[in-house]
């Protein structure tokens, strides 16, 4: 049986899984943002004029909701200072001069066997080695994990890889078959649950077909074949998928007892603990007209990008937009001296030939937007009430559900900027609640005073 969700679209998927995974040569120098997850950002906890080894904590923060940042490199901490970040604005960064000798840190020690039955080992690890949601959402996994504990009966790793162009997941599928089975086991043990669903896309039936050759039931894992059908990996699409579960607005998968985790975190969970390795590099898909080719590249964290394009054999057009993610739900990049981070899956660059904006577009109200979006939204309404900035409405529309997957733009015949209206309808709902919030504790405070 093939499980999926309602509404979604197919893109051209431009997918290019056969260009196997090349190692980018790591940079003279990398940029280690302090923010590479969300939650309180890392402190610096090196200096100008230090030695660091590959794998060296560089900067870290005690909050609960943090993970710590690695040196990519071995080599001489240059610059500790405010550099620009891929996601926008100037971020504490640690620079590192590269000595390009790879000297490990050995820090993280491998767990032994019995330490990886213990979930509060492993979820000590997670964090130690800095592993966050490396699908993109950069959330610290061992922050995740823990808050289900008690409350997740159904773990779900994501295997959909549904955005155009990337293919790191599937090729970690097909490369690190059994190290991803193992790296899954573990993040199952630490969830306390005795079952995970790997919900994969029907179009990695080759990598489906591998992982159930390993019988993943020894592990505690069963693959969950699905619909090609974008945005099947969004994390509430999942859920449903698998279990039928619908998440309720404004609620979190844990609240109907899942937990999601991508691909990726789970092979850097493995890494972690059977290698003793923290998160310093990951497949990044490097492709777009720009640069022509498509690349699946094996890159250090802290790589800048336009380094990454140089070392991808350079732009074969002018770029005029640099897309980190997918082109679906990616962030535009402005700095070509930015560079890569834990969360970042692929990096697009495209010139202005896929710029398919139109001027002044107007609404046929054809209700194809409605049609396709998988939380039951009605965009056109929503577009109707941002233009109008009616916040009332804009909530009663459930603005705030949107998750941004950009379904009903894609759909949109008109070309109407749905998403772009969204995502700023959302900061809008969002700063005046802060307002409103912070004139509610003016005035309490007040109050208290007479
Ligand atoms: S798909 Fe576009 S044109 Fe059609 S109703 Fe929605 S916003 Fe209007
Ligand atoms: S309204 Fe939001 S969630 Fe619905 S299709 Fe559009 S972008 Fe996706």
């Amino acid at each position: 049986m093939i499980h999926t969700f309602k509404g979604g679209v197919h893109p051209n998927y431009m997918k290019a899984p056969q260009v196997p995974i090349s190692v980018v040569a790591p940079p003279a120098e990398v940029i280690i943002p302090m923010a590479q997850h969300i939650g309180a950002p890392c402190k610096p906890v090196v200096q100008v004029g230090d030695t660091v080894r590959m794998g060296q904590v560089v900067g870290d923060n005690p909050a609960p909701v943090s993970a710590p940042v690695h040196s990519s490199v071995s080599g001489k901490v240059v610059a500790v200072e405010p550099r620009p970040h891929p996601l926008g604005d100037t971020i504490m960064s640690v620079v590192i001069e590269n000595d390009f000798r790879d000297t490990p840190c050995d820090d993280l020690k491998p767990l032994t066997e019995e330490e990886m039955k213990d979930p509060d080992v492993i979820l000590k690890r997670m964090r130690d080695a800095g592993v966050v949601g490396m699908g993109g959402a950069m959330f610290p996994t061992h922050f995740k994990v823990r808050g289900g504990i008690g409350k997740v009966d159904k773990l779900i790793i994501n295997g959909a890889e549904c955005e155009p162009y990337l293919n790191g997941d599937h090729l970690t599928m097909l490369n690190f078959p059994e190290q991803l089975l193992k790296g899954i086991e573990l993040v199952r043990i630490a969830s306390h649950v005795e079952k995970a669903y790997y919900g994969i896309e029907v179009n990695k039936q080759d990598a489906i077909d591998l992982l159930n050759s390993l019988h993943p039931e020894q592990y505690g894992i069963e693959i969950v074949p699905e619909a090609v059908k974008y945005p099947q990996g969004g994390e509430k699409m999942q859920v449903f998928a698998v279990t039928g579960r619908r998440v309720k607005p404004g609620a979190l998968p844990s609240g109907v007892g899942c937990n999601v985790v991508s691909t990726r975190t789970c092979y850097a969970v493995y890494q972690a603990c059977y290698e003793g390795r923290p998160v310093i590099d990951r497949i990044v898909t490097v492709s777009g007209s720009a640069i022509g080719r498509s690349f699946n590249a094996l890159t250090r964290v802290g790589t800048p990008l336009g380094y990454l394009a140089e070392q991808c054999g350079g732009f074969v057009k002018t770029p005029r937009k640099i897309v980190l993610g997918g082109p679906m739900m990616g962030i535009c990049a402005t700095n070509f001296d930015a560079p890569t981070i834990k969360g970042i899956s692929g990096v697009l660059y495209f010139t202005e030939d896929e710029d398919k904006s139109v001027k002044d577009p107007h609404c046929i109200r054809c209700g194809k937007c409605i049609e396709v979006c998988p939380m039951n939204l009605e965009p056109i309404f929503m577009y109707m009430y941002y233009t109008k900035g009616d916040y009332e409405n804009l909530e009663k529309y459930h603005v705030m559900d949107c998750f941004e997957c950009g379904s009903c733009a894609y759909n949109c015949p008109a070309r109407m900027p749905l998403t772009h209206a969204f995502k700023t309808a959302k900061l809008m709902l969002q700063a005046k609640a802060a307002k409103e919030k912070a004139a509610a504790e003016a005035k309490a405070a007040k109050e208290a005073q007479k």
